[in-house]
C-alpha cells in the first residue's frame, strides 16, 4: 500500500514567499469511482505503482497531504488585465521526483471567486486525454495521471452534471500570470527574482545564465515552438489568456480546445470567444502579445530594454519551427528552399478555398495515392480544384512517405468524438475512457475502432464549438 504522505515530496513553490500561494485541503468528491489511470506515466515517471488500490482515494482528495496549497497569479483575460486570480479549482498535493502534481477540480481555495471549486465530468475528460494526445504527437503540454468522477456530487454549468477530479502533472505550473501578479499585482521585484530561480530549477536546469532575460529568452523560444505546433497540427486552445500560459511553453489548461476540422483561418473553438480573438489565425499573434505581457512582469526586476529587444525573435522563431512542422508532416525538405516555401505559403489558402478536413488531408497524403480525386474529394467541403492543382506541385518535389509517417498522426481526438466518448462514460461504461486514453498515447498506430471516423466530420458537428465551461 503506497503511504502517499511518504512518497509526495513538500514542492519546492512552497519555498517562495507566501505571498504566493495558501494552503489549502482538497474537499473530498462524493462516493467517487475511478475512470482511468494513465498506468505508463506512473510507472516510467513517477517510478509507482499503477496497480496500487490507493490511487483512487488519492484522486478524490480523500487523503490530505500536508503542505497542499494553491497558487496566487493574475493574468489578462480576453485582453484585460484580472490583478488577482489564483487557482481556483487546482490544488497542488506536492511532487514526486521532478513532477508537480495537481488535483484539478478538488474543491474551494482561496482563489475560487465565485466558483466553486468543482470541475464536471465532460471538462476532465477532455483534458485527461487530450495532454496525453498532445504530448504523444510531440506537442509539449502537462499531463494526465488519472481521473476519477462521481454521479451523486452534481456541479451546476448549463445543466446539473456529475463532477470529476483529474490529477495532473507538469514539472512547473507557474505562468506568464504568476510573474504578472507579483511584479504588476504586488510590484514585488524580489518575488519576481524568486520566480525565476524556480523557473530555472523546475524547467530549465543547468543554465550558466540563471537572469532574468535568459529566462525569458527560453519561454520565449518554447512559446515559439508549441504554438508553431499548434498551427501544424491545428490544434486551438480556446482560451489563451496569459494565466493559461506556461512559463515552460508547455500547453496546459484544457478547456474549450478543438482540433481543426475544416480549414479556416478564422475559427475558433470557443463559443464565448465573441470577437474571435483566440482564433486560429491569431494564435501566433496572441503568443506573442502574452509574451509582451510576460516582459513588462519580468521588467519589473530586469533590464526592460533588453526583454523588449528579445521580442523581435519570436515570429522568426515561430516561423521557423512552423516550416519546419509542416516540412515534416509533408515530408519534404528545404533543398529546394524557394519553391518549398511558396508550395507551404499556398497550401493554407488551397485548404481554405476546397474546405479541405486539416487532419484527413495529412493523412490522406501519407496513407493514400494523392492523385486518387474520388478519395480527395470525401475530404473536401467545397471545389476540390484549388486543393488538387496544390497536390501536383507538391508531388514534384518527391515527398518521402516514410517520414511522413512518424508526423502523421492516423487517430486526431475531433471535438464530436469527444463528446461521444464523454456521453458513453456519463452512461457508466468507463472502459471506454482506457481505450481512448490508448488511442490517444498511440496515435501513430491504426485501429480498427478508427475505421468508424474516417474522412470529413459529420456536417453538424464540423468544427464544433464549446462553451467556457468545457
Ligand atoms: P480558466 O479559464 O479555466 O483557466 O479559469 C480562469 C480562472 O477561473 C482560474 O483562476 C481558475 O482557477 C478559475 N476557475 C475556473 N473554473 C472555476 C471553478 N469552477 N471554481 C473556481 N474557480 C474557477
Ligand atoms: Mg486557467
Amino acid at each position: 500500500m503506497e503511504n502517499w504522505q511518504e512518497i509526495i515530496q513538500k514542492s519546492g513553490y512552497l519555498n517562495l514567499d507566501n505571498a504566493l500561494y495558501s494552503k489549502v485541503n482538497p474537499t473530498e468528491l462524493n462516493q467517487a469511482k475511478l475512470l482511468g489511470l494513465n498506468a505508463s506515466f506512473i510507472e516510467k515517471n513517477l517510478k509507482l505503482n499503477p496497480k496500487d488500490e490507493n490511487w483512487k482515494s488519492l484522486l478524490a482528495g480523500e487523503i490530505q497531504i500536508e503542505n497542499s496549497f494553491s497558487m496566487a497569479y493574475s493574468g489578462h483575460q480576453f485582453g484585460h488585465y484580472v490583478p488577482q486570480l489564483g487557482d481556483g479549482r487546482a490544488i497542488n498535493v506536492g511532487q514526486v521526483g521532478s513532477w508537480q502534481l495537481q488535483l484539478k477540480g478538488a474543491g474551494l481555495t482561496p482563489y475560487s471567486r465565485m466558483g466553486d471549486g468543482l470541475a464536471v465530468l465532460r471538462s476532465s475528460i477532455r483534458e485527461f486525454l487530450m495532454a496525453e494526445y498532445m504530448h504523444a504527437i510531440g506537442i509539449p503540454s502537462s499531463r494526465s495521471v488519472g481521473i476519477v468522477a462521481s454521479f451523486s456530487q452534481l456541479a451546476q454549468r448549463e445543466t446539473l452534471e456529475p463532477t470529476s477530479i483529474v490529477m495532473r502533472a507538469s514539472p512547473s505550473w507557474i505562468r506568464f500570470g504568476s510573474f504578472q501578479y507579483a511584479g504588476i499585482s504586488l510590484g514585488k521585484k524580489k518575488l519576481v527574482q524568486q520566480l525565476t530561480e524556480l523557473s530555472f530549477s523546475q524547467g530549465f536546469p543547468k543554465q550558466a545564465d540563471t537572469s532574468g532575460e535568459h529566462l525569458f529568452s527560453l519561454a520565449l523560444e518554447n512559446t515559439a515552438q508549441t504554438l508553431a505546433k499548434w498551427q501544424a497540427y491545428g490544434f486551438m486552445h480556446g482560451v489563451m489568456n496569459t494565466d493559461n500560459f506556461s512559463i515552460l511553453g508547455l500547453t496546459i489548461d484544457y478547456g474549450p480546445f478543438g482540433m481543426m476540422d475544416t480549414f479556416s483561418w478564422n475559427h475558433s473553438p470557443n463559443t464565448s470567444d465573441y470577437n474571435g480573438r483566440y482564433r486560429y489565425s491569431m494564435q501566433p499573434i496572441v503568443g506573442k502579445w502574452n509574451l509582451e505581457k510576460l516582459s513588462e512582469a519580468l521588467g519589473v526586476a530586469y533590464n526592460k530594454d533588453r526583454l523588449e529587444k528579445k521580442l523581435e525573435d519570436f515570429y522568426p522563431s515561430f516561423q521557423k519551427h512552423l516550416t519546419q512542422a509542416l516540412l515534416n508532416r509533408l515530408g519534404l525538405d528545404l533543398k529546394q528552399e524557394d519553391s518549398t516555401q511558396k508550395l507551404l505559403e499556398s497550401w493554407f489558402m488551397a485548404m481554405e478555398e476546397s474546405s479541405v478536413d486539416f487532419n484527413g488531408f495529412f493523412v490522406f497524403l501519407t496513407f493514400e495515392d494523392p492523385l486518387d480525386t474520388q478519395k480527395l474529394k470525401q475530404l473536401c467541403g467545397k471545389d476540390l480544384k484549388p486543393i488538387e492543382n496544390w497536390i501536383q506541385r507538391y508531388l514534384r518535389l518527391e515527398p518521402n512517405k516514410e517520414k511522413m509517417k512518424k508526423y502523421n498522426p492516423v487517430f486526431v481526438p475531433k471535438n464530436y468524438m469527444l463528446q461521444k466518448i464523454i456521453k458513453q462514460c456519463s452512461l457508466g461504461d468507463f472502459e471506454v475512457l482506457q481505450k481512448w486514453l490508448s488511442l490517444c498515447q498511440n496515435p501513430f498506430l491504426m485501429d480498427p475502432i478508427l475505421e468508424e471516423y474516417k474522412g470529413r466530420s459529420p456536417e453538424n458537428t464540423d468544427n464544433y464549438r464549446l462553451s467556457c465551461s468545457s
